[in-house]
């Protein structure tokens, strides 16, 4: 039987970020993960003797002062990020239908406004209201400025659709596509995402957008360490099997292989759904069972992964969007034969600066296309080939999005020397998630206070947290680590530290 003064149910970054936040504050930690390899969507997996990142490709608010800033700064790992900042004038480019125009969106809010309205000077006004718009939604959130507040504010926002605030601000059609044109950042659904949700996922990368250099694992890497540094650890190839409350309050865990931790407190990274599903208690509603159980998880993404011949296209410190029509629209009719949209990452070649090394296209695409092969599984604990169906099925599918961005950018189909696929089935085994989804619960402007999960739960010394409550995204999840951790530390005195210049 192994103790700790807490346990961390999985090595993702909200796990992580909590594991570190309280073993620096003389919590004795242990994390529990299912992989071998730690981070959950921080992962990396190399390919052609190529790093590539699993998931995250940028990350917003890590400038000097900013809200993740001080809480990388505060969990001791800034400065082994090596984070490279995206384009001033355009950290994302949007591209539609054939319009040969690459609409930038760019950083600082008086910039994003004036880059725009080179293209749209007769919406100069409508832009200034949409990040003043923005600017005040974030208010709402005091958390999200390391702030203690009011939690009730936010309520007369959460039922905002972005496209009715989208509709109101601007009259110029091509104007509400672009701002709108990244919205695979947050699943942007017209009929069902929130605007404050669209608020807080861009203006991170409005306050400043960057790359991690190598992978976004560095991130893990380096949470692991500060870990380490506080006296925690982390228990790899354990997967939760079993969560129980003791008469002592203390929360019993039982692993695949048979081993029991014990925490005077434990918190949940694993989706609320799966937590619950392995908890044995009679002190959590039925309703709220209910509730969690029927949350729309949001929709899961093909990532083609590249490895380009060397020194053919110039490596671009921005990232690009292109949808056939309004990128709002696209979850309506999704169709991986016939792509209508897809982002384009790409990574610096550190032998060639200027060139790219590698690059990532990213589509929609929904788990059910691939039910024939769901039965099957492969992580690298458990790697196997799915069958000869499935591989022909994803190189095909994968080979029509490549073929669909040499539309706009033929170089890369014939840069292209060798690619790999990951789909909805990978991301499933890879995070341990029961449908792939990429975002976990998304939030719906229609029912605001389904997405609304507490990170405290009916059982004491239960807590939760990660993408699923609340905001998803890295900034998302490390603010609710802070939530979570706030509740055992008390809020106060974390932001206190959280804000303390020399932190
Ligand atoms: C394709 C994709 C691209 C993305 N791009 C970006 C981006 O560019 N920028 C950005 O900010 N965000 C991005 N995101 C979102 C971001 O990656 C996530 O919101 C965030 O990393 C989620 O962190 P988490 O800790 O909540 O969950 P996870 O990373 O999913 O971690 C959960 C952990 O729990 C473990 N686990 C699950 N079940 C068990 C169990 N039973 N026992 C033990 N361990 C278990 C998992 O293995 C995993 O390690 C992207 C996401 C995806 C999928």
């Amino acid at each position: 039987m192994v103790q700790h003064d807490i346990i961390i149910l999985g090595a993702g970054l909200g796990g992580l970020l909590c594991g570190v936040i309280l073993a620096k504050e003389g919590y004795n930690v242990g994390i529990i993960e299912q992989n071998r390899q730690i981070g959950g969507c921080l992962q990396s997996f190399s390919f052609g003797k190529k790093l590539f990142d699993s998931c995250i490709h940028y990350i917003g608010s890590v400038s000097e002062g900013k809200n993740q800033y001080k809480i990388f700064k505060y969990a001791e790992i800034l400065d082994q990020l090596d984070l490279m900042p995206y384009e001033r004038d355009c950290y994302d480019a949007i591209l539609t239908g054939d319009d040969p125009i690459m609409y930038p969106l760019a950083q600082g809010y008086d910039n994003y406004v004036a880059q725009l309205a080179k293209y749209f000077p007769h919406q100069r006004e409508a832009l200034e209201n949409y990040v003043a718009l923005i600017r005040d939604v974030l208010q709402k959130f005091p958390l999200y400025m390391l702030k203690n507040g009011d939690p009730t504010e936010k309520l007369d926002v959460l039922n905002w659709t972005l496209k009715e605030v989208i509709d109101d601000l601007f009259s110029d059609e091509k104007l509400k596509e672009i701002v709108v044109g990244n919205s695979i950042l947050y699943a942007g659904n017209s009929d069902t995402t929130p605007f404050y949700i669209h608020a807080l996922v861009c203006s991170s990368y409005i306050e400043g957008a960057y790359k991690v250099r190598g992978s976004s694992a560095r991130i893990a890497k380096a949470l692991w360490k500060s870990l380490q540094k506080y006296g925690g650890t982390i228990y790899r190839n354990e997967k939760v099997t079993f969560i129980r409350e003791r008469e002592d309050a203390s929360i019993e865990v039982q692993t695949h292989t048979g081993k029991h931790y014990i925490g005077g407190k434990c918190i949940s990274n694993i989706h609320p759904k799966q937590t619950l599903s392995l908890l044995e208690s009679n002190k959590i509603k039925k309703a709220f069972r209910q509730r969690i159980e029927e949350a729309p998880n949001s929709v899961s993404i093909l990532m083609v992964n590249i490895v380009l011949r060397p020194r053919t296209i110039p490596h671009r410190k921005y990232n690009i969007y292109w949808n056939e029509g309004n990128a709002m629209e696209v979850l309506q009719r999704l169709d991986p034969e016939s792509p209508d949209h897809y982002a384009i990452y790409f990574t610096e070649d550190n032998r060639a600066p200027g060139f790219a090394e590698t690059i990532s296209l990213l589509s929609y695409m929904d788990v059910k296309e691939l039910a024939p092969y769901s039965h099957t599984f492969n992580n690298t604990g458990v790697p196997v080939v799915r069958n000869h169906e499935y591989e022909a099925y994803k190189n095909k599918i994968a080979q029509l999005l490549i073929d669909k961005v040499a539309v706009r950018f033929p170089e890369i189909k014939e840069a292209c020397l060798k690619f790999k696929v990951a789909t909805p089935l990978t991301f499933r085994d890879y995070m341990g998630t029961d449908d792939g989804s990429v975002y976990g619960i998304i939030a719906d402007a229609r029912s605001p206070l389904s997405s609304q999960i507490s990170v405290q739960t009916k059982v004491p010394n239960l807590f939760l947290t990660g993408q699923n409550i609340n905001v998803h995204g890295v900034l998302g999840v490390s603010i609710t680590a802070v939530s979570t951790c706030a509740h055992i530390l008390g809020l106060d005195y974390l932001l206190s530290k959280l804000n303390q210049e020399d932190a």
